[in-house]
C-alpha cells in the first residue's frame, strides 16, 4: 500500500493589533496532498474550500467576528497549480490584502504569498501557518531543528520556541525534511489538546510577520519537501507483523486521572446493592466460580454460579468489585477490553498498552480472579486494521509473559460493530461462518478461525447455562426478562441445586 501523507497546508493570514482595533484576514483549509515520489497536488475538490473555510474578518473594533467570504466580496481564481484570493476595493479592514496565493512551484515546493497594505496606524503582523501536523502523525515523533538540539514530541506539551527555518521530523513511520524559505523566525507551537490522547490537536509551525503602515506588504515564504520515506517496511508478512507494543508510558495516576472519570452518573446500582447480592451469593447453597472453571464444573447439590464482568471503560470500578468479592469470599472473571482508553493507545497497524495496567491485571489475577479478554476484534480489524487471530495470539501471549494465563473470552457489544449488524461473537467460527467485510476498500474476513485456533478455552457465551442474569443496559435482565434488583435476589433465592447460573455485570452500572 502506497504510503499516502497529507499535510494540511493552512495558509493563515492574521493581521491584528494588540490594542482595542484588531482586524484580521484569514484563509484556511488548503489540503495539499504528497504522496512518495509524487508532487503537490491542490485537489481538485478541494479547491472549492474557499466556499467553506474563507473567514474574513471585517470591521475594525469588532473582535473575533468571523464572517463568510460572500458578506466581504473576494475573488477566487484557481489554476492547475495555484489558487489566489484578491479581494476588492470595499476592503474595510486596516490591512487591506491584495491577494492571498497558494501556488505549486514545483514537485516539492510550494509558496505562499501575500500582498497588501496596512492603512492605519495599528500594531499588525501576517501570520504564515504552512503547517499543522496532526498529532498522530508525531507520536514519538524527533524534531531535529538547525539550530537547536533535537527535540522528542512525546506526552508532555512542548514548550513553544521559536527556530531558523530548517527542521527535519522522524516518526516510527515516517521521515521528511522541510525547509522553510523565509527571512523570518517561526516558531512551533504545541497545540496537542491533551498530548497522548488519542492524537488529537495539532503543532502548529507558523512565522510572523511584522507589518508597517502605509508600505507595500509582500512578502511569501517557500516550503521545501526535501524529501518525505516511509521508514516502515513496505512488505512485511501479516504472521510476522506486531501489533502490540507494549511501551506506553502513562502512569497509573494519569490513566486513572485522564480516563476513568467515575461517571457515576450513568451508575444505577449502588455498591450496597451489589453487597446485598453478593451476601446472597455467599450462602452455602451457591457454589460461584470464575468462569473457566464454572463451565466444567459440576455441583448438582449447589446453585452453580458462573460470575463475570466485562470491564469496558471502568477498571478502577471493577477492582472496587473485585474488593468487595474479596470480602464475601468470592472469585469471579473480569474481561478486559483491548479497545478501551485505559488499555492503550491507537494507530494504524498498531496498539502501545499502557503497561502501567498491568498492576492491576495481576493483582487481580493473584487475588484468584481470573482475567479474560473482552473481544472487540471487529472494531479493531476495522478500524486499525489489526489482523485478529495474530492480534489475539500475541494478546494471549502478552498476558502469559507478566504471569497471567488466559483461557476465555466474552464478546465486547460494541456499538460501533452493532450498527453494522455484526457481533464481536462472529469472528469465532462456531458463532458464524467465514464471511467478508468490506472497509477503506479492503476486504476483512471474519468467523474463519475457531475459538480453539484463537487461543481460547471457552467463550463466556458457549457455558450451558440455565439462567442467565446479565446488568446490560444498566437494567436487570433474567433469561431477557426486566426484572429489579430486588426480584433477582428473589429468583436466586428460589434456584434449586443443580442450576447452572451465569451473572455478568459491568462496572459502569454500580458506584451510584
Ligand atoms: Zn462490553
Amino acid at each position: 500500500m502506497k504510503y499516502l501523507l497529507t499535510i494540511l497546508l493552512f495558509g493563515l493570514l492574521a493581521c491584528s493589533n494588540l490594542h482595542a482595533k484588531e482586524q484580521s484576514v484569514s484563509s484556511q483549509g488548503f489540503t495539499i496532498s504528497w504522496s512518495k515520489q509524487d508532487s503537490f497536488k491542490i485537489r481538485k475538490g478541494e479547491l472549492v474550500i474557499s466556499q467553506n473555510s474563507l473567514f474574513l474578518v471585517v470591521k475594525p473594533g469588532w473582535k473575533k467576528q468571523w464572517f463568510w467570504h460572500k458578506k466581504f466580496p473576494v475573488i477566487v481564481t484557481t489554476g492547475d497549480n495555484f489558487i489566489e484570493v484578491k479581494t476588492d476595493k470595499a476592503n474595510p479592514t486596516a490591512f487591506k490584502m491584495a491577494s492571498y496565493k497558494v501556488e505549486i512551484i514545483n514537485k516539492t515546493t510550494v509558496r505562499i504569498s501575500v500582498k497588501g497594505k496596512l492603512t492605519e496606524d495599528v500594531k499588525a503582523f501576517v501570520q504564515h501557518v504552512p503547517f499543522n501536523f496532526p498529532a498522530t502523525l508525531l507520536d514519538n515523533a524527533t524534531i531535529e531543528l538547525n539550530n537547536r538540539p533535537t527535540v522528542t514530541v512525546g506526552e508532555k506539551k512542548l514548550n513553544n520556541f521559536t527556530a531558523t527555518p530548517n527542521f527535519s521530523i522522524k516518526t516510527p513511520n515516517l521521515e521528511f525534511q522541510v525547509k522553510i524559505k523565509t527571512s523570518q523566525k517561526f516558531a512551533i507551537n504545541d497545540r496537542r489538546v491533551k498530548p497522548f490522547q488519542g492524537g488529537l490537536g495539532l503543532l502548529m509551525i507558523n512565522t510572523n510577520t511584522p507589518v508597517t503602515l502605509n508600505s507595500d506588504y509582500n512578502e511569501s515564504i517557500e516550503l521545501v519537501i526535501n524529501s518525505v520515506k516511509s521508514t516502515r517496511p513496505t512488505t512485511r508478512k501479516a504472521d510476522t507483523k506486531n501489533y502490540i507494543y507494549p511501551d506506553s508510558t502513562l502512569a497509573i495516576a494519569q490513566i486513572k486521572k485522564n480516563y476513568t472519570t467515575p461517571r457515576n452518573r450513568m451508575a444505577k446500582f449502588s455498591w450496597q446493592d451489589y453487597e446485598n447480592l453478593l451476601k446472597e451469593l455467599a450462602k452455602d447453597r451457591y457454589m460461584v466460580l470464575p468462569i473457566r472453571d464454572y463451565v466444567n464444573a459440576k455441583a448438582p447439590d449447589k446453585v452453580l454460579v458462573g460470575m463475570r464482568h466485562d470491564i469496558d471503560f471502568h477498571p478502577f470500578k471493577a477492582e472496587k468489585m473485585a474488593e468487595l468479592e474479596q470480602k464475601y469470599k468470592l472469585r469471579s472473571t473480569f474481561y478486559i477490553l483491548h479497545s478501551a482508553n485505559y488499555y492503550g493507545r491507537y494507530y494504524p497497524k498498531k496498539i502501545r498498552r499502557n503497561t502501567a495496567m498491568n498492576d492491576l491485571y495481576k493483582k487481580l489475577n493473584d487475588q484468584g480472579f481470573e482475567i479474560g479478554i473482552h473481544n472487540d476484534t471487529i472494531s479493531l480489524m476495522l478500524k486499525y486494521d489489526i489482523e485478529p487471530l495474530k492480534f489475539i495470539h500475541e494478546e494471549i501471549a502478552y498476558y502469559n509473559k507478566i504471569g497471567i494465563q488466559v483461557n476465555g473470552v466474552a464478546s465486547h457489544g460494541a456499538a460501533y460493530v452493532l450498527q453494522m449488524g455484526l457481533n464481536n461473537t462472529y469472528m469465532f467460527s462456531e458463532f458464524g461462518k467465514g464471511k467478508t467485510i468490506e472497509r477503506n476498500g479492503k476486504k476483512y474476513q471474519y468467523g474463519q478461525y475457531s475459538l480453539k485456533e484463537f487461543g481460547f478455552d471457552y467463550s463466556a457465551y458457549r457455558t450451558n447455562n440455565n439462567r442467565y442474569f446479565s446488568d446490560v443496559g444498566g437494567k436487570w435482565r433474567a433469561n431477557g426478562k426486566k426484572m429489579t434488583m430486588s426480584e433477582v435476589l428473589k429468583v436466586l433465592k428460589k434456584l434449586k441445586p443443580g442450576t447452572r447460573v451465569q451473572i455478568l455485570t459491568h462496572p459502569v452500572w454500580w458506584g451510584k
